[in-house]
């Protein structure tokens, strides 16, 4: 896994932003979820994948094989996605949207069920990249699509900067948790190292830029410039968020 060493960092305004599904705009893991008996089993994997220790594309196809997950399962992820969605997560799209920006969701969990969540934020399909799962006609799985650059590790860099090359308003800024949105640090302005949900070392270490606070409320001010803060005061649907962003950041 090709970690940086150093994360560069520049202010916004930024023109999209990028966040990771699994531990930053959900409090779950998608893939331990649909797990069940073998939780133990896969969380350990998803764990080591996640903190730098097993290349991602060695656990990835290895986890769903383990687990074939049924149609039926993995729209019950997506409610359980949609449900545990980090305080004030609409909210700040919402703002983020108000504010003329790209939101995208950029994830290796399973596409069908992080649509879910997308759908309840106000995300555009078009902005959700994730990995796509199929089934047969009855519902039983029927394998993962294996192009996909989120299966690998280094996928999420390839994404993010495609998504930078295609930004014409100030470039990305980057939200996650894990070591494969750490990867994909280089291709943008900046990364926000999220330890809302799990604080993890490795990345907390090498981000210039991180939140702990279990609410996406406190990444408001890290995302956007004091003048759009400002503009976003002036109309009082955003009232909450604000507040709530002043409270958090303590
Ligand atoms: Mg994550």
């Amino acid at each position: 896994m090709a970690l940086p060493a150093r994360v560069d960092d520049s202010s916004p305004p930024y023109g999209t932003l990028i966040f990771d599904c699994d531990s930053t705009l959900t409090s779950i893991e998608g893939i331990d979820e649909l797990a069940g008996a073998r939780k133990h089993e896969i969380a350990a994997l998803t764990e080591r994948a996640m903190a730098g220790e097993l290349a991602l594309e060695e656990v990835y196809g290895l986890r769903l094989e383990l687990l074939r997950p049924t149609r039926a399962q993995i729209v019950e992820l997506g409610a359980r996605y949609a449900a545990s969605a980090l305080p004030h997560a609409g909210e700040l799209v919402s703002a983020l949207h108000a504010l003329g920006k790209r939101v995208c969701i950029v994830s290796g969990g399973i596409r069908q069920a992080v649509l879910s969540l997308s759908r309840t934020l106000g995300i555009d399909d078009e902005h959700v990249f994730a990995v796509d799962v199929f089934h047969h006609r009855d519902g039983s799985y029927a394998g993962f699509d294996e192009d996909s650059a989120l299966a690998r590790g280094s996928g999420k860099l390839e994404v993010v900067r495609g998504l930078a090359r295609s930004d014409r308003r100030g470039g990305v800024a980057l939200i996650g948790d894990g070591a494969t949105d750490l990867e994909g640090a280089p291709a943008a302005r900046r990364f926000v190292a999220f330890g809302g949900v799990v604080r993890r070392a490795l990345v907390f270490e090498r981000a210039v830029v991180s939140c702990t606070t279990p609410d996406l409320a406190a990444v408001l001010p890290l995302l956007v410039s004091t003048d759009e803060l400002e503009s976003l005061a002036r109309e009082p649907a955003h009232a909450p968020l604000l507040q709530a962003a002043r409270v958090v950041r303590g």
